[in-house]
């Protein structure tokens, strides 16, 4: 078997523009918390730690608020990275754009959560979804070979009807995927075991009221549109009707967690958590220890994957629809 590339989770910055409804940083308290984060030199000596081909996936907050984000992003390009990057696009201008796409990531993800006025309204920022689409379009227009352009939506009670609008936008914009996720919400059953907010990095929604009707209906429809464009669609994951009202509903049951091990989550500070979801902390980026990693990661699922996992983005897969 070859061996399991690793991929290192990579926040950024805890600063953002934005204020998104569904945003775990503001969940938490994190968001724009004036907290230090690591400099570029920091950064860069911890990547050094990981040979050519491993996966680099930079967030935030937003990168593009780092005035050294292309330091950061030009060095995992010249360490011979696969690399992308998430952005709501807010601080990117034309210029920022085209340089990004000279760097050849891997991908770049554009975070689109609705059509112009549900966009704004999600995100906390009149004109974002202008902003957005100018960059998205640029992006796209730029793109050279090995690079693809990807938009993100977090499904959510609000743009439960538009997604198929959201597909259109991203197409017409020229992006080669579109990828809509589930929303990510830690519910009775989490409380019940004992996790709080400070244990999880998931926000706790209670009584979310999720209207699974037209959920189901947009997800019909936006797989009606296959062969319409050449922009795939990817759901994480592609529920069926009684899967889709577990997930928002109920209590999904928690799986094993097979990309665990693999996976680095580092803070914008070198904090090294445990996985995706949980804030356990299992290390430091400025003193590395990859096998210390795996030991808090393993110990975290030692009986099996706990309550918090129920919702957790790494245990779900992104499956292609078309
Ligand atoms: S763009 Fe991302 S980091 Fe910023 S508020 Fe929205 S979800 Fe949070
Ligand atoms: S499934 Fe659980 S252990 Fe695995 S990454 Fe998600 S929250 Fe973490």
């Amino acid at each position: 078997m070859p061996p399991v590339k690793t991929t290192v989770m990579m926040e950024l910055t805890w600063r953002c523009p934005a204020a998104c409804r569904f945003c775990y940083l503001r969940g938490t308290g994190r968001l724009n918390a004036g907290r230090r984060e690591m400099s570029a030199a920091a950064i860069e000596r911890f990547m050094r730690r990981f040979p050519a081909g491993t996966h680099f996936y930079f967030s935030g907050g937003e990168p593009f608020l780092r005035r050294d984000i292309f330091r950061v992003l030009g060095y995992a390009a010249s360490r011979g990275f696969e690399w992308g990057v998430n952005t709501g696009a807010l601080p990117l201008e034309e210029a920022a754009v085209a340089k990004l796409m000279a760097l050849r990531p891997s991908y770049v993800i554009f975070s689109l959560h609705g059509t112009p006025a549900l966009h704004d309204g999600l995100t906390g920022v009149k004109g974002a979804h202008a902003r957005l689409s100018r960059a998205l379009r640029l992006a796209a227009a730029l793109r050279r070979p090995g690079t693809e352009v990807m938009t993100n939506c977090v499904i959510c009670p609000e743009n439960a009807r538009a997604l198929p609008a959201v597909y259109l936008q991203a197409a017409r914009a020229g992006a080669d995927r579109a990828v809509f996720e589930h929303l990510q919400f830690a519910g009775p059953a989490a409380a019940r075991a004992g996790l709080s907010p400070e244990a999880l990095i998931t926000p706790f929604i209670g009584g979310l009221k999720m209207d699974l009707r037209a959920l189901g209906a947009s997800i019909k429809e936006l797989k009606a549109l296959r062969g319409a464009f050449r922009t795939h669609l990817e759901l994480r994951p592609d529920f069926d009707a009684k899967e889709l009202a577990r997930y928002y509903k109920g209590s999904p049951r928690p799986a094993a967690c097979p990309g665990l091990t693999s996976t680095v989550n580092v803070e914008p500070d070198g904090r090294i958590r445990a996985c995706v979801l949980y804030s356990a902390k299992a290390g430091d980026a400025a003193s590395y220890d990859a096998a210390a990693v795996r030991r808090a990661q393993r110990a975290l699922v030692k009986g099996g994957a706990p309550a918090g996992c129920a919702r957790c983005c790494r245990r779900y897969v992104i499956e292609r629809i078309f």
